[in-house]
């Protein structure tokens, strides 16, 4: 039995879901205590749980310790089996992260699979949808699968209410990834998203926007939601490169005002944009997982986080891999 230590390197919920996704990918069972040990409030919180129940419903998994609040978890898989599929977080909890943990086990299945989930779709410290359908599954699907997702309502932090519907055609085997360059920019967009808080609060953000990353009107959007969605305030802004596309995302919070949330995420982009690399942070982390159950991948990247080091960590627990990190001035190379 694989054992693992949930306070070790980022000791947050990642180290769960990843190892959720790698049992069931590489059937072998594990147990994991201190689970999210770094966090305010330690435990499976619902999201947390849902992704435990998720994962043992699409592998037929026996589990001890599903239950909110608990720090312990004994994971024993069964045979990942293809369908249709709806899980409900019931709080605002991440939809993303849930998916998270039940997609690569779903991209090698035998079938086609159909997946709701209900909770939050735009969460701080969370993928937001837009980022998965721009950024992330566009590399999934060169790695074989087919995958779509659907975003038919948004969610926000408290309210929730969000709900997304993913299909997996799957491949019999994940090809290797391989995008050390990013190649020409090719498009740019920014996305900011109001439910229930003013328009003007987008209009102020797309205007800092404009002027910190020198961009044209007419690729900052508005985009007001209905008011019983909220409230709620994402942005995003989008970044497409040959080999790849980047979104970088900041969320409106009480107390924090719409220019301090533009230039958070405008930030981001400039950071990434003033360096060579294909990929940015997130990116890094959650390419990892995919690329190791390939077999192999190279990418390179602006930075290496404590995330990316806890995700090698864990993944290195149920198959062996063994990254080489290779720096280059601003860019980094990762070779698996
Ligand atoms: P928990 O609160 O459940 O313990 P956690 O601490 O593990 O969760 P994080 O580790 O902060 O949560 O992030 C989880 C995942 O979300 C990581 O894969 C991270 O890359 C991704 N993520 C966070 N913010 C963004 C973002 N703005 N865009 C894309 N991905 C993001």
């Amino acid at each position: 039995m694989i054992e693992i230590d949930g306070s070790e390197g980022e000791g947050g919920g990642q180290i769960l879901r990843s190892a959720l996704a790698l049992s069931l990918c590489t059937a072998q069972p594990f147990r994991i205590f201190n689970i999210r040990a770094r966090r305010p409030k330690p435990g499976l919180m619902r999201q947390h749980l849902t992704a435990v129940q998720a994962a043992a419903t699409i592998g037929h998994a026996t589990v001890v310790g599903a239950e909110v609040g608990s720090c312990e978890l004994t994971f024993r898989p069964g045979t990942v089996t293809a369908g249709d599929y709806d899980f409900a977080i019931g709080t605002a909890g991440s939809c993303t992260l849930v998916l998270q943990t039940i997609l690569p086990p779903l991209l090698t299945a035998k079938g086609r699979s159909r997946v709701r989930i209900t909770g939050g779709t735009h969460n701080k410290a969370a993928p937001p949808v837009d980022f998965l359908q721009r950024a992330f599954l566009p590399l999934i699907e060169r790695m074989g699968p087919r995958v779509t997702l659907e975003l038919v309502r948004h969610g926000f932090y408290p309210r929730g209410g969000g709900e997304i519907v993913v299909t997996v055609s799957p491949t019999s085997r994940l090809e290797r990834l391989s995008i050390p360059e990013r190649g020409a920019l090719v498009s740019r967009e920014a996305d900011a998203y109001v439910a229930g808080v003013p328009l003007h609060v987008a209009s102020r953000e797309l205007q800092v926007v404009g002027r910190m990353l020198s961009w044209p009107e007419d690729v900052l959007h508005v985009r007001g939601l209905p008011g019983d969605m909220g409230p709620g305030n994402a942005l995003t802004i989008s970044v497409g490169h040959e080999q790849v596309i980047e979104v970088f995302t900041a969320f409106g919070e009480k107390g924090v005002s719409a220019e301090a949330v533009a230039t958070s995420a405008a930030a981001q982009t400039q950071a990434y944009l003033a360096g060579g690399a294909a990929v940015g942070p997130h990116l890094a982390d959650q390419l990892l997982l995919p690329m190791a159950l390939s077999g192999g991948g190279t990418f390179s990247t602006t930075s290496v986080t404590d995330h990316f080091r806890s995700q090698v960590v864990v993944t290195q627990r149920f198959l062996s891999i063994e990254p080489t990190i290779d720096g280059r001035g601003s860019i980094i190379i990762v070779r698996l």
